[in-house]
């Protein structure tokens, strides 16, 4: 298995999940990956950089984000959201739990990630 890090953004996007994403490999992997945080609840390490999700994804080049701005920008709002910071251990179905609590039911996706170009489906679910 993969490196247990999570970037704090990719606590909301695996609740939105819905089986699409940038290539095949990515779903691939991300399914792989939600299986796992769900089963397991691991111990996670909260990172700023790639993580088991980006692993798949043909946006990071060389564990880099093509999008990084977009990205760093949503995991600081979910940090300071959910009281998160680089380095940090924490329990998966806590850091689950505390995205879902402080700004799913706070109805602060749009301000967090309403750029995403996903935003859409995911706000569908959220409702
Ligand atoms: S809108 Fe984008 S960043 Fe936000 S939860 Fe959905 S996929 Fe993740």
């Amino acid at each position: 298995m993969l490196k247990p890090e999570l970037r704090p953004h990719h606590a909301l996007c695996v609740r939105f999940f819905r089986g699409l994403g940038y290539s095949d490999g990515f779903c691939c992997n991300m399914t792989a990956v939600i299986a796992h945080l769900m089963t397991e609840d691991p111990l996670l390490t909260v990172t700023d950089g790639a993580d088991m999700i980006c692993a798949g994804c043909p946006n990071s080049i060389s564990g880099t984000c093509t999008g990084s701005e977009k990205v760093s920008r949503y995991d600081r709002r979910v940090s300071e959201l959910c009281g998160l910071s680089p380095g940090m251990t924490v329990r998966w179905s806590e850091l689950y739990a505390a995205a879902y609590a402080r700004i799913v039911q706070k109805g602060l996706l749009t301000e967090v990630c309403g750029d995403c170009s996903w935003h859409d489906i995911c706000s569908q679910s959220a409702l």
